[in-house]
């Protein structure tokens, strides 16, 4: 792992958070997956405090806030090692959905909203989640969504069914996409509002179980009914009507995000992969690494890691200088391009394990499992290479 635009400020940083996360959590990283998430939380609080102390808390955040205020470009680089263990971004409080949720109050919510919610948010005593998609509704087309927000005197009164509302379980509060005036245009009907989780009506039904796995805390994905809860106006995230606006400004870095961690996860599968090649002895006086077709997926991962890692260093980059409209384009592409890449590093790595690849006893299963979801959520593959194409072509003059 390399940093490749090396600021002063990522050379002094990037090895100080490099060396945090090979001594601090590699080491805990196998038997924290094992615990139940609660028990796993008292240790990781503990490696939290740690970061603090050591200054490398959200280093996103501006420093007033108590970070380091890295750009997008100098940000995405220590992302990508934070990712090479599963709890790396948590230890740091640079964990989605928090950290898109932290983009988004910074931005937009209130003094009122950023005081109560923000703060705490940023200091890692207390979690979020983002609550859009519902399951009667297709995510991949948000605009018809189901869930409405009707203003009775001060209040919200929200009614609604929301799923995988990732990290639901624990959190304090949920931003909710709701429809606020259903009379208006396409993109203006729906708004964001704040909803603390213990307001009455907030019901967290169950933890949906993904590939055997049901999970809880942070590493699980919530199935929400919204029955009558009502929130003051004062939850109001933005303005009322923006919330598709607002949902697009949060997906923008939102995506460098992902795929800078996908690009971690991809390092360290090939780095087990690696390992396994020169380790295994195939009992015919060679190893595994002398076959040509483990030299061959060994090769094509080390391009197409070195080419994913350079378009989103070239998306992140064009962000930090004209902002998420001017990267659209870049930013679809990296979303489908690192996604796929993603599942072909991981399923390389478990198939020169063997058998083992697919136990518990590494950690690929994980990746495996949390990780599929890549190609579907922030918007299925599909959708961005609908819109990259449409883009192109429009400037070849064709209608869509
Ligand atoms: C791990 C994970 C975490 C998530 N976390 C959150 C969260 O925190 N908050 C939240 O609100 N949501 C979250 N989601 C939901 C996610 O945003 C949606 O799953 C996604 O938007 C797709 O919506 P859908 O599942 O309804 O699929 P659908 O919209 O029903 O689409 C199904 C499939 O149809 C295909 N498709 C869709 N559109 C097109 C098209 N235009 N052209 C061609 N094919 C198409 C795609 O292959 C797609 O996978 C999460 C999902 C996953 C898997």
């Amino acid at each position: 792992m390399v940093t490749i635009f090396a600021s002063e400020r990522l050379k002094e940083i990037y090895p100080q958070i490099k060396l945090f996360v090979e001594q601090e959590l590699y080491p805990i990283e196998m038997d924290l997956l094992k615990r139940p998430f609660n028990e796993a939380d008292t240790i990781l609080q503990e490696k939290r405090a740690k970061a603090k102390q050591r200054g490398l808390w959200a280093p996103y955040l501006p420093e007033k806030d108590g970070g380091i205020g890295l750009s997008m470009i100098e940000f995405a680089q220590v992302s990508e090692l934070m990712a090479g263990t599963p709890f790396g971004h948590f230890v740091f409080n640079c964990q989605a959905p928090d950290i898109g949720n932290i983009e988004l109050m910074h931005k937009h919510a209130s003094t009122f909203l950023q005081e109560k919610y923000l703060v705490p948010l940023m200091n890692g005593a207390i979690r979020s989640c983002f609550s859009m998609t519902e399951p009667e509704f297709a995510g991949s087309n948000p605009v018809n969504m189901g869930t409405t927000a009707v203003l009775d005197g001060g209040e919200y009164i929200i009614n609604g069914h929301k799923w995988f509302t990732t990290a639901a379980d624990g959190a304090n509060f949920a931003i909710v996409m709701a429809n606020t005036n259903t009379e208006a245009s396409r993109y203006e009907k729906a708004s964001m509002i704040l909803v603390p989780i213990d307001t009455k009506g907030f019901h967290l039904k169950r933890n949906i179980p993904v590939m055997g796995d049901t999970g809880e805390g942070w590493l699980s994905h919530g199935e929400i009914e919204y029955t009558d809860c009502r929130v003051p106006v004062s939850h109001l995230i933005g303005k009322e009507g923006s919330g598709f606006l607002l949902a697009q400004e949060r997906l923008g870095p939102g995506r460098i995000h992902h795929c800078m961690r996908w690009i971690g996860i991809c390092e360290r599968a090939f780095q087990m992969m690696c390992k396994k090649a020169v380790d295994r002895d195939m009992g015919d006086g060679t190893r595994l690494g002398q076959k040509q077709t483990i030299q061959n997926w060994i090769a094509e991962s080390r391009a197409e890691i070195n080419a994913a890692r350079f378009m989103v260093l070239h998306a992140a980059h064009k962000m930090d200088l004209s902002g998420s409209k001017a990267a659209k384009n870049d930013i679809a592409a990296i979303k489908f391009f690192v996604a796929d890449i993603l599942m072909k590093v991981l399923d390389r790595a478990i198939q020169t394990h063997g058998a083992l690849g697919i136990t518990d006893d590494t950690l690929l299963s994980f990746w495996y499992r949390h990780e599929r979801g890549a190609r579907i959520y922030d918007g299925p593959d599909e959708v961005h290479k609908s819109s990259l194409a449409k883009s192109v072509l429009k400037e070849y003059g064709l209608k869509i």
